[in-house]
């Protein structure tokens, strides 16, 4: 899996435009959802390994999708298919690499196939975090000048006679 900040980083590319933050929020949470579903264990019991391949697959991304998303009573169409972007996006990103064994199994529990592009190694977008930092700082400085010349040209010229009681005096 490419790294968090990597998922992140791809996530920050789409849903940046996206005006409404907690909308915004809840792709970041479908774009980190697979590794939060399987990495835990992973890590606490590694021996498990085999036994728990199966919780970083779409379909069991999907289904904790549209579990998390009944949460959300007001907006849950919207939340739905913002989890399910997000984790497609994360998916997206995962096809991309390599491994030294099997990689994902993308159609359990129908089939035991895995594939993958290869087109990099997992440590390969470690390398390059600096760069996605790097990158979404300077989007946001461009953004935020964008919006202080905005606010700039907005504001109105003061005309010749305007001028406060304090000045006429
Ligand atoms: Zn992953």
């Amino acid at each position: 899996m490419p790294d968090l900040v990597t998922h992140a980083f791809a996530a920050y590319l789409i849903i940046r435009w996206w005006q409404n933050p907690a909308h915004r929020a809840v792709f970041y949470l479908g774009t980190f959802l697979p590794d939060l579903l399987s990495r835990p264990i992973y890590i606490l019991f590694p021996q498990l390994n085999l036994y728990t391949v199966a919780l970083h697959t779409p379909i069991t991304a999907l289904i904790a999708c549209l579990l998390l998303a009944e949460f959300f009573a007001a907006e849950r169409g919207k939340i739905r298919w913002l989890l399910c972007g997000g984790a497609a996006l994360h998916y997206f990103l995962d096809l991309m690499q390599r491994h030294l064994d099997n990689g994902y199994f993308w159609g359990f529990p129908l089939t035991w196939k895995s594939g993958e592009l290869g087109w990099f190694w997992p440590e390969t977008p470690l390398r390059l975090i600096w760069l996605w930092l790097l990158g979404m700082a300077m989007i946001e400085v461009i953004i935020a000048l964008r919006r202080r010349q905005g606010r700039v040209r907005r504001e109105p010229a003061p005309q010749q006679g305007d001028s406060s009681p304090a000045d006429r005096g």
